[in-house]
């Protein structure tokens, strides 16, 4: 079966993000634009990811716990999960990983974490636009101790895109499963023997992904989209 996905996508708790990206917010654009399975992927933290869990029940939108975290290499990488305790364990360890450096909220955006009901109820005091001190080995590392998987995001995007970072990519079986920023030219040989996704990184509500991207998997659920890449890890 054919499931709509959009695997990268942040809430209000990213600073970057706007205030308007509410869990509840965009798990219903989600199911407007006609999705079935997105995953929340917030900077180095997943504490919103039970309100997009809930949400997704409301709305009947699968939802996979996730997180985009900053290596030490400042390649951005996203992790996947099975379960939300494993995602908000996992964020746990990475937040001790962050420097002690604050968040400017004139500067860099609000952090905004919210109930289960999508009521802000905090803010994460240190910035997590930062670079966490884990080398992609070790992220790699700890996103296994929680049964999870990762993906280099936007690989072919300058700044935070592993190939641009580390200049090449490196060759399979490493990274068997990678983003591609798409409307950006990415070199053949960065892809070649590799599962490519396709996700919006929307950091606002109208960048949600349309109904385009899809995978085929056993069932449409959460579970099965995890599962296909996990297999795909080999
Ligand atoms: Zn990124
Ligand atoms: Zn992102």
């Amino acid at each position: 079966m054919l499931a709509y996905c959009d695997l990268h996508i942040h809430s209000c708790l990213s600073p970057c993000a706007n205030d308007e990206m509410t869990p509840w917010n965009l798990v219903g654009m989600a199911k407007v634009k006609g999705l079935d399975v997105i995953a929340l992927t917030d900077h180095n933290c997943a504490l919103n990811v039970p309100a997009a869990m809930a949400a997704g029940k409301t709305y009947g939108v699968e939802v996979i716990p996730g997180m985009e975290m900053t290596t030490r290499e400042e390649v951005h990488l996203l992790a996947y999960f099975p379960d939300m305790e494993s995602a908000l364990d996992f964020s746990r360890e990475v937040d001790a990983h962050l420097p002690d450096i604050a968040n400017r909220e004139t500067l860099f955006g609000n952090q905004i974490i919210v109930n289960l009901q999508d009521e802000p109820c905090g803010k994460v005091p240190k910035l997590l636009l930062n670079a966490t001190d884990l080398t992609l080995d070790e992220a790699c590392a700890l996103t296994r101790k929680y049964h999870g998987i990762n993906v280099p995001a936007h690989i072919n995007r300058g700044g935070n895109g592993m190939l641009g970072v580390l200049g090449l990519m490196p060759p399979p079986p490493e990274y068997p499963v990678v983003e591609v920023a798409e409307r950006i030219a990415c070199p053949e040989s960065a892809v070649k023997g590799r599962f490519v996704l396709h996700s919006s990184d929307a950091h606002r509500l109208e960048d949600i992904s349309e109904r385009g991207f899809t995978l085929d998997v056993a069932e449409v659920s959460a579970r099965a989209v995890f599962d296909l890449l996990r297999n795909k890890m080999g």
